[in-house]
């Protein structure tokens, strides 16, 4: 029987949650979903000097605006709990000492101090086949000594014991045949002095208990991939082993390497799902939902990076992508982050969005500009007419704001050096001719004649009208925004501005 889809999102708590881990979080819940199966949220919190008060909550926060809701996670609970590596701490040392008991792992006593030493003696020491009889551990020394220094509760840690001349291989959905040379691999540690695991001892006795059936992750962790499936072989879990696939790594806009934070603070992007404040220093760091994004602009370019479904589309909603998504068209090669192409996603998702989906966004975007007297139906018109404006959610304070509020600056220089005593004079006139309510055409054909009768060309009072309305040269159709504001404002803001050009 095919075993039921369970895959797993494990970031560890230590900061923001960079794209690329979203992403990584994306395609797992994209599997999931196709799939019938369960997209989990675990906690890897077993490095407790790298653990950041406030990052899970702030995790679980990014994956619900997203839309990435896991089936189980701490917040949530499931049967497979906890789902915090910290809370399963007693579980993992059992798997340890199996693996010592059956020569595939080992005590290691050497303190911090010498491996420093060694570190300094040895150029680029690893320790491994080439080290490991010279340093202090269950394979150099007797055991009776080994038995006399866990009698005393010296501090030591368990190392794997990495086997000589092998070839660890595995088949990765995305990369085909892969396999690493044991002779190149360390010995890496399993166990901590402080009896909590490693990620790789926690990460395979977890995703066994977990029943995980696929593991996909970020390229950065395929070297780590052959200690893995040596640990389900020794562990006697082989047949339990869940399929392999690494992403393709986020690449920086202008390089090779993979994109940090660092590239988006030096070229003026975010690279953070939502905002994060760093509880140690108060740093901030901005997110992509607080400087505009829809979440399902966010999920969309995510998904784009790496994969595509064969076609020249580019837009996809999540259920779309739930539908189409397959781990065979995703490319082995990195995907560079393009931030305009980002904008661009964010503007075709706020042009496609409901005026409705979009009003609570943009009501929170604008703040006090919007007072309780303001009708939805208003509202959703304004939304209507400037949202193919706006590439970014903050974007509506400029376009929308001045619907709500007369605006305060003027570009008064693109009118005032132009402005005759004949255009305030038409103003005026204008002015006087729509105290009642009137149609963006009518306003228009009225607007025309009458700048005829004072000797002007339409054009060259458009722009001061639209100035005077909406401080500058931006807006959709200016005789929309008139008819919108209604005859009592539009007279209002031209009666106000045509003295100010005046002056
Ligand atoms: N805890 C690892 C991380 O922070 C998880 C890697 C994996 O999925 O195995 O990304």
């Amino acid at each position: 029987m095919e075993k039921k889809v369970r895959v797993r999102f494990a970031p560890s708590p230590t900061g923001g949650l960079h794209l690329g881990g979203v992403r990584t979080a994306l395609f797992n819940y994209l599997f999931a979903k196709q799939n019938k199966g369960s997209f989990i949220l675990r906690i890897e919190d077993t490095d407790q000097t790298r653990f950041v008060e406030g990052a899970e909550e702030y995790i679980a926060d990014c994956l619900d605006w997203s839309g990435l809701v896991p089936d189980e996670s701490p917040q949530k609970g499931g049967n497979y709990g906890p789902y915090r590596q910290s809370e399963r701490k007693a579980s993992y040392r059992v798997f340890a000492e199996q693996l010592i008991r059956e020569g595939h792992a080992y005590y290691a006593f050497d303190t911090p101090e010498e491996l420093e030493i060694k570190r300094k003696e040895v150029p680029n020491f690893t320790y491994g086949q080439a080290t490991r009889e010279s340093m202090r551990n269950s394979l150099s020394l007797t055991s009776g000594e080994v038995e006399e220094l866990l009698s005393r509760n010296v501090p030591h840690v368990v190392r794997i014991k990495m086997p000589e001349n092998e070839s660890v291989s595995f088949h990765d959905m995305i990369r085909g045949h892969v396999s690493f040379d044991t002779n190149l691999v360390d010995d890496k540690v399993l166990l901590k002095a402080d009896g909590m695991p490693t990620y790789h001892l926690a990460v395979v006795a977890d995703d066994k208990a977990m029943e995980i059936s696929h593991v996909f992750r970020g390229e950065e962790w395929l070297p780590s991939a052959p200690i893995h499936i040596l640990l389900w072989k020794y562990l006697g879990w082989a047949d339990a082993m869940p399929q392999w696939a690494h992403f393709p790594l986020i690449l920086k806009p202008d390089g090779n390497g993979k994109l940090s934070k660092r590239d988006g603070d030096r070229l003026g992007f975010p690279v953070y799902a939502k905002n994060w404040t760093d509880p140690r220093t108060g740093a901030e760091t901005r997110g992509f939902k607080e400087l505009g994004f829809l979440p399902e602009a966010f999920v969309n370019l995510l998904a784009m990076l790496g994969w595509n479904d064969g076609s020249e589309q580019e837009l996809f909603s999540l259920s779309e992508l739930i539908a189409k998504f397959s781990i065979d068209r995703i490319s082995k090669a990195g995907a560079k982050f393009d931030f305009e192409k980002a904008k661009w996603f964010n503007q075709e998702w706020i042009k496609k969005s409901e005026a409705e989906v979009l009003m609570p966004l943009v009501r929170s975007v604008l703040g006090e500009q919007v007072t309780d007297v303001i009708t939805d139906k208003y509202f959703l018109n304004v939304v209507r007419l400037v949202k193919d404006r706006c590439t970014l959610l903050s974007d509506f304070k400029l376009q929308a704001g001045y619907f709500f509020k007369a605006p305060e600056v003027f570009d008064v220089d693109a009118v005032k050096p132009k402005w005759t005593e004949i255009k305030a004079n038409f103003f005026f006139a204008f002015a006087d001719t729509i105290t009642d309510e009137r149609s963006a055409s009518d306003l228009e054909e009225r607007f025309k004649l009458l700048s005829a009768e004072h000797g002007l060309k339409a054009g060259e009072v458009m722009l001061p009208f639209r100035v005077m309305l909406v401080g500058g040269k931006f807006g959709p159709g200016v005789f929309d925004i008139a008819a919108m504001l209604g005859a009592q404002e539009t007279i209002q803001r031209i009666r106000s501005a045509v003295n100010m050009f005046s002056e």
